[in-house]
């Protein structure tokens, strides 16, 4: 079945045709990771979960930024604002809890934070101030070529006063290592549509072929998630591992060559910490030498102590697909949005913060 007009995104009769055929073919037990949290948003808002056949279950992975940085990445941004600079970051980061603060109350007592919708609203704040202007960069490669583009341009205009802390991050090496894991099963992944229209097809090839796991690039409306579903269903049915796109008219196989183009000129990969995962080799993004002067390393020393985890907190395990929000014994008892104890209720893209907003750990 294929989604023409865009009207069709929301209609209730192609919703109705798509579950039944859901219904019909499916006959094992399967697990789905969306690996979005677009996508986790999106399942809970149109109640795309309790649609479904029960032994169809979809779990959320780690395609939430602030998320899976890590603690002791915060605490150095934390401490980053400690010194005489700017600080400039998107206002998903601010009330993620570091070891013994957030942002938000370094904010309060004065540090000099300011929220920007885009890194070069960051670089704009360097042209207007003498003081030197640090972006957090916190993203996939979603947010990456942007940063990258900001960059190439302060380097253009010889900008002296800014500087980016590169905790990017590159979700196929995530994937890899799920799929890899042999304490967790998925049997297929919703992939991220905004990352690969970055990204395009190619990654997902590899991992469809190397872990035999059906991969289907799908969109964020309800039908376009429920006709990726669809389509994860017919390969595992059939027996067939194929990386698939369903989000057409925004995703091409090769992804976008210029965006990529951007990125490598600036960033080449580097192994990263992830929370929950630990380090993952060549899944994050450094700077190439002839931009090292962006690098915020390169003026700041930046030590912290050991990173104390929110206590209680099963995060880590909620991005990985080993447990569901409501399997954690504080969610929606002492962890709620006004009172986050860690990222994934924080975050608007989190999986705890979807489950709790959508109620959907009364079906799950
Ligand atoms: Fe952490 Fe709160 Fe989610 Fe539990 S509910 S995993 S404490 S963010």
């Amino acid at each position: 079945m294929k989604l023409r007009y865009i009207d069709e995104f929301r209609d209730p009769e192609v919703a109705r045709r798509l579950l039944s055929e859901i219904k019909k073919i499916s006959r094992r037990p399967v697990r789905l990771m969306e690996v979005c949290g677009t996508h986790t948003m999106n399942i809970g808002r149109y109640g795309l979960r309790g649609l479904l056949p029960h032994h169809v279950q979809l779990i959320s992975g780690p395609g939430c930024p602030v998320c899976v940085t890590t603690t002791k990445e915060i605490d150095m941004m934390i401490k980053l604002a400690e010194e005489d600079v700017t600080v400039a970051t998107f206002g998903d980061l601010m009330r993620v809890p570091g070891s013994h603060t957030n942002l938000n109350q370094q904010r309060a007592r004065g540090a000099d934070i300011r929220v920007v919708y885009s890194s070069f609203d960051a670089l704009g704040l360097a042209l207007k101030n003498l003081k030197p202007v640090v972006f957090l960069g916190v993203g996939f490669e979603t947010t990456a070529p942007t940063v990258a583009a900001t960059i190439i341009e302060a380097k253009k205009r010889r900008v002296r006063n800014f500087s980016v802390f590169s905790a990017h991050k590159l979700i196929p090496p995530a994937m890899e290592v799920l799929v890899s894991s042999p304490d967790l099963r998925i049997d297929g992944f919703i992939c991220p549509g905004h990352v690969s229209v970055i990204i395009g097809l190619r990654p997902y090839k590899v991992l469809a072929e190397r872990y035999k796991v059906p991969c289907v690039i799908t969109g964020f409306e309800p039908l376009d998630i429920l006709q990726g579903i669809l389509m994860l269903i017919k390969q595992i049915e059939k027996g067939k591992a194929k990386a698939e796109i369903q989000y057409t008219r925004a995703v091409k196989e090769e992804g976008n060559l210029k965006a990529k183009e951007v990125m490598e000129e600036v960033f080449s990969p580097c192994d990263a910490n992830w929370r929950g995962f630990g380090l993952i080799p060549k899944s994050g993004l450094c700077f190439r030498k002839d931009y090292k002067e962006f690098d915020v390393n390169s003026y700041f020393d930046i030590k912290v102590d050991e990173a104390k985890e929110p206590l209680g907190c099963r995060c880590g395990d909620v991005l990985k697909g080993k447990i569901i929000p409501p399997q954690c014994p504080l969610f929606a008892k002492v962890c709620r949005p006004a009172n986050p104890i860690g990222p994934c209720m924080v975050s608007s893209e989190g999986s705890c913060a979807a489950y709790y907003k959508y109620r959907d750990w009364e079906i799950a």
